[in-house]
Order: C-alpha cells, then structure tokens, then sequence
C-alpha cells in the first residue's frame, strides 16, 4: 500500500498537460478540471485529445485511480432554482461523460447549496436524485461527494449530510467520499488534535464508513476549527500544523488512493510533497 500524493495541476491548453505538470513537481496521483470551471457550456473533448490522454497517462505511469478531475464550480445539483438546476443537471452528466471517455473512474463534486429556499433534507434528497441520473447515463466512473466547510448554505459538512445522499443513490458501488481536511476543521471537526483526530474519523467510519473513501483533499487551513471559511493554507502553515500531517501520513486508512493538494502556492507544490514523503 502506498500514498499517492499529487496536486491539482492546470488542464490549460489541453488535458493531457495536466499529466506533464503532475510529473514536474513529481507527483503520484493529480486532479484537474476536463473543461473551463467558470463556465456553463464547453467544447466536447476532440478524439485526437482523449486518445492522446489515455496513452500519456500509461506512458508516465499513472493508473485511473491516481487521478480525480473535479468538477466546475458552478454545478449546484441541491439547487432550489429550476433552471440552474436544468443548467446543473447538464453540466454534471457532462462533466461524467468526460470522465468516461479520457477512461478514469471518478468525479470530484462539491454535493450543493439549498439557498434558504429548500429544507437540507429536500436539498440533499435533490442532489442524489441528480446523480443517479448521471449515473444512469454513463459508465465507470463513481461520483465522489467532497465535504465542505459549510460556508453560506453548502451542505455537505456534516458526516450525517454526506450519509443521507450515500443512502439515496441506488447504485452504492458507484457513490465515494473525498475528504477536504481543510474544510474538516473549517466544519469544526478539530482534526489538529490526536484526540479530535481520532474522535472525527471514527465518526466518519461510524456514519460513513471508510469503504466510501475515495479520495483525499490535503489542505491546511487559514481559519480555526468551527469557522467555516473555506481558506486553505500551505501544509503545516496553518491550524492543522505539522503533527496533523504526520499523523496522516502514518495513516494507513488514507492509502491507495489520490492525495490532492490545493494549497495556495503552486510553486511550493514540489516542496510539499517531497516533505509529505519525508514524514
Ligand atoms: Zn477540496
Ligand atoms: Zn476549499
């Protein structure tokens, strides 16, 4: 078993430079964005594009499973307003299909926001609806609900939210988990401590269970345990500080699957993974 610990390197000028910039600051595993995040409609990926993709991504070693494209984040399938629902709805099945053709096996997406417009069980009865819809219309590819510090009115913070839109898809093979442990204490789970640590994860297997566990977000964070401000901060800079990370190094819960970095400064990636792998 082994960690595979990555960043989320830029798609920009094709996919397939994702791999090459995941390679540069020597990294395992990656995230990217298959389409321009800000907006609501893109150009299909072209065939020369994908085929290229699926052969540099076996060229430089990386399997599927070391790599998670996140979605745009403009995709709120919790919407209570119909027609960013419809806009939500296409986007996401999109955001899927693209998954499927450059052959990777899952899709990072933040779960939604019910604007104070919807209740949270309404909002996250909504946001499974929509991903069994997606998952209908594709293959292979799990949706992975990311958990968020509960800025506004996203929902997705609370382990018990995560687990009622796990019990409402109907194919559970296909439904993961993407713990962000920056937005883990923005929520106020206080992962800085061995015995918040402890306390939170067993919560998570109690109310998730680690067999959803798909992915990891590995961010430090600029606010304190409870704020929920979504501000990630350079690895060990933050309230998580340095004993978080090697407490989460040592965690064999947390291998074999992607390890992604969205810290603030691209150019210390290199760095912070090399000190990771050091731990
Ligand atoms: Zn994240
Ligand atoms: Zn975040």
């Amino acid at each position: 078993m082994t960690k595979y610990i990555g960043a989320h390197v830029s798609a920009s000028g094709g996919v397939c430079n994702a791999i090459l910039n995941a390679e540069a600051i020597g990294a395992n595993a990656f995230a990217l964005f298959t389409r321009n995040q800000r907006s609501w409609v893109s150009k299909p990926l072209a065939t020369d594009e994908i085929n290229a993709f699926r052969t540099l991504l076996v060229e430089r070693g990386f399997d599927p499973k070391q790599v998670l494209p996140h979605d745009s984040y403009l995709i709120n399938l919790g919407s209570p307003d119909e027609e960013t629902l419809q806009k939500s709805r296409n986007a996401f099945l999109d955001e899927m299909q693209r998954a499927e053709q450059l052959g990777l096996t899952m899709l990072n997406f933040h779960p939604g926001s019910h604007l104070n417009k919807i209740s949270e069980e309404e909002c996250l009865d909504q946001i499974a609806r929509e991903v069994n819809l997606a998952l209908s219309k594709t293959q292979g590819v799990t949706a992975v609900i990311e958990n968020t510090a509960g800025q506004g009115t996203n929902l997705g913070w609370r382990f018990e939210h995560i687990r009622r839109i796990i019990d409402g898809i109907d194919d559970k093979s296909r439904v993961g988990v993407c713990i962000d442990t920056c937005h883990t204490l923005a929520a106020g789970y206080d992962i800085s401590t061995e015995m918040g640590y402890q306390f939170c994860f067993d919560d998570f297997e109690s109310i998730i269970g680690f067999q959803y566990l798909r992915a990891i977000h590995l961010n430090d964070s600029k606010k304190n345990s409870g704020s929920h401000v979504d501000r990630h901060e350079t690895l060990g800079n933050g309230f998580l500080g340095k004993e978080f990370f090697t407490r989460f190094m040592h965690d064999p819960r947390f291998d074999d699957m992607p390890i992604i970095l969205e810290t603030p400064d691209p150019t210390r990636w290199s760095e912070e993974i090399a000190w990771l792998r050091s731990l």
